[in-house]
């Protein structure tokens, strides 16, 4: 997952991941976990969230999927608001994420109201068919208020998830285009509150064209959605000389997509 530029904390309360789809394939959260795995054990200590290797198809050494219940108490500390962003180092909607376990998650986020709480999935089908349990377990007839829901884009291939996510109650309904490998002419923004549009950062990163990014800003006119262009990735500021590597500073972009809008409800 890809944190967002403005969230001030990230919370882990999983981590641990399988690649599903394209977006995946440069997952930073991937060889970081590997990273951290090392230097623990260059240590000597035993860092309990990244000793769990996952299948070397799809994961990799330090990214099998752990829960942490330990954590699940860590936002009740933080006094001051803050904007978090949930598994930063995982997917909370992965299939080996107990249903029980999602609900104690959802049971944190209700009892601290004073943070906003971002949850990214590229599982939203499994999100959608989750949540109905998670509020009947904890007595909730309405979506938290404090919770936005989003899922990952990347191509038009995946364009049903933004289908699974309007099937789930939410305060806020989030799509991160994120890496956008393609134009999406089959997104559909009905329902969205967000959509958030960036183009592949580092190694390896793939080229975007504009014109997506410009159809998207256009589909999201129609239905209301608050388009926000967060970079334009690497393939772009390389070839243009743009004074940062990610292309993330709108004032070196053409003018028409210096677009950074926010949810009604931020
Ligand atoms: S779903 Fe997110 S965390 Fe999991 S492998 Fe893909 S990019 Fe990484």
């Amino acid at each position: 997952m890809t944190t967002i530029e403005w969230t001030d904390t990230t919370w882990n309360p999983t981590t641990g991941c399988d690649r599903i789809s394209p977006g995946c394939d440069h997952c930073y959260a991937l060889p970081l976990a590997k990273r951290l795995k090392g230097m623990e054990q260059a240590r000597g200590t035993n860092h309990p969230k990244y000793q769990n290797d996952g299948d070397p198809r799809t994961s990799g050494p330090g990214f099998g999927l752990t829960t942490h219940p330990d954590t699940l108490d860590e936002p009740t500390h933080w006094r001051t608001p803050r904007m978090v962003f949930v598994n930063s180092m995982s997917d909370l909607f992965h299939a080996r994420v107990p249903a029980t376990f999602i609900t104690d998650v959802w049971r944190t986020m209700h009892a601290t109201p004073q943070h906003t709480y971002q949850v990214l999935t590229k599982r939203p089908e499994r999100l959608a068919r989750v949540l109905d349990q998670v509020h009947a377990a904890l007595g909730l007839t309405e979506p938290l208020p404090n919770v936005w829901l989003g899922t990952s884009i990347e191509s038009d291939d995946y364009t049903r998830r933004a289908n699974a996510l309007r099937q789930a109650p939410a305060a806020v309904r989030f799509v991160s285009a994120e890496p956008l490998l393609g134009p999406l002419p089959s997104l559909d923004t009905t329902g969205i509150d967000w959509v958030i549009l960036g183009g592949e950062s580092g190694p390896g990163a793939r080229p975007l064209e504009l014109d997506w990014v410009r159809d998207v800003i256009g589909q999201c006119r129609t239905t209301g959605a608050a388009p926000f262009v967060k970079q334009l990735g690497t393939v772009w500021a390389r070839s243009n000389g743009a004074p940062d590597k990610k292309g993330g500073k709108p004032e070196a972009w053409p003018a028409d997509l210096r677009v950074r809008e926010y949810p009604a409800t931020a």
